[in-house]
């Protein structure tokens, strides 16, 4: 299949596989166990932790998409960030960005806590510090963009220049984009993951993770990790994912077209002060997201005009945007970064970080644009009244 397009190879991802019944779809194996073929002779599988025919597919599909050569299908998107960080001993260094997901943060401020490795957190965007962090040697440098909640970007061609220059490897969270949108392999980057829980699956009804490696051996390890930590997904998350994915091509079309279409409006509107998405030319990152991206991404946020009142007030007069966490979904979903998402953020470091009470994030689905757009005017309306 990898001689075939990206949207061929996202819809065939499991097709004809079955070599028993000949069944189109790939099936769900459910089976935890695998019988062997005789003493001391393992089939392909045995103990579904281990490896699972359905998950397996799934794995493969990933890998293919992302341009990698060992795919490893986690139980959520954390287990991915924490899979990627099994080989890192203690006098190792890890280098992530000040920005990241909140999830990835905790998790690496507290193993780095317990003595598990080194971390240096940096602002990516800042060249001194980021030279700095390289001059330390890090093992292995983490990337996240765009970010969370304000769509910053970092140049993954650069940072990787500058990690290779002192021997880390680099790791993408790819969540925000997918690999429709951005290849960070092609780009130079060591390792790819994913939450798939967001687009890959789409459709908000399993969580799950991705690990994808450009290095066969650096994946079989990270595929032996997890194992050993028993952090690989479900045969049956993998299937409702696998059938999002063949969509995902398609339904990245809708959100972009969807995206741009609000993102136009939010930056004409005389209740938005300000609107934070990588299309409008007015965003700092604009040129670079151009070059790195296929297109822009369906993730915005924007800063409603005036406090936390009009905040509420515009959720109150939404009524197709559903107020909830999470992204990715062909639902539109709006959420309070300040709140939600970054409620584990202390005020003040809300605010170096860029996040106001009035800052309102968008997950922009595919529903109609017209009845989005509606909403929006009904809301924005009631947030001024
Ligand atoms: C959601 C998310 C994660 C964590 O994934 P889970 O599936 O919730 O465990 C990691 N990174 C990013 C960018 C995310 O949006």
């Amino acid at each position: 299949m990898t001689d075939k397009k990206f949207a061929t190879q996202a819809v065939r991802a499991g097709i004809n596989s079955d070599e028993h019944h000949k069944a189109v779809v790939a099936p769900l194996h459910l089976s935890s166990t695998y019988a062997l073929n005789g003493f001391n002779d393992k089939g392909a599988f045995d103990y579904s932790r281990t490896g699972n025919p359905t998950r397996a597919l799934f794995a493969d599909a990933l890998a293919q998409l992302e341009g990698g050569s060992v795919g490893i299908v986690t139980a959520t998107g954390m287990a991915a960030a924490h899979v990627i960080v099994q080989t890192l001993t203690k006098d190792d260094l890890l280098v992530i960005p000040h920005d990241c997901y909140g999830g990835s943060y905790r998790l690496y401020t507290h193993l780095a806590a317990k003595g598990q490795f080194k971390l240096k957190v940096v602002d990516q965007t800042n060249d001194q510090a980021f030279a700095e962090a390289m001059a330390l040697k890090p093992t292995l440098t983490l990337v996240e963009t765009p970010s969370n909640p304000l769509l910053r970007l970092v140049d993954i061609k650069r940072i990787v220049e500058q990690a290779k220059a002192v021997g880390s490897l680099v790791a993408v969270d790819n969540t925000f984009l997918s690999p429709v949108l951005q290849q960070p392999l092609a780009l130079g980057a060591d390792i790819v993951f994913h939450s798939t829980t967001k687009f890959i699956n789409g459709h908000s009804d399993m969580v799950g993770g991705a690990v994808i490696t450009k290095d066969k051996a650096l994946g079989e390890t990270l595929a032996w990790w997890a194992n050993c930590i028993g952090v690989t997904g479900s045969a049956f998350d993998s299937y409702l994912a696998m059938r999002g994915l063949k969509t995902l091509p398609l339904r990245i079309k809708q959100h972009q077209q969807n995206a741009n279409a609000v993102a136009q409006y939010l930056a004409d509107h005389p209740a938005v002060a300000h609107v934070y998405y990588p299309g409008l030319a007015s965003h700092p990152d604009h040129e670079l997201a151009k070059q790195q991206q296929k297109d822009f991404g369906s993730m915005m946020s924007f800063e409603l005009v005036g406090g936390v009142d009009a905040v509420k007030k515009l959720f109150d007069g939404l009524s197709l945007f559903t107020l909830a966490q999470s992204l990715g979904g062909v639902e539109s979903l709006i959420s309070h970064p300040s709140t939600m998402t970054h409620a584990g953020m202390e005020l003040d470091a809300q605010k170096a970080a860029g996040i106001g009470q009035n800052l309102v994030r968008l997950s922009v689905g595919i529903e109609d644009i017209d009845d989005i757009l509606a909403d929006l005017e009904q809301g924005l309306a009631a947030s001024q009244s």
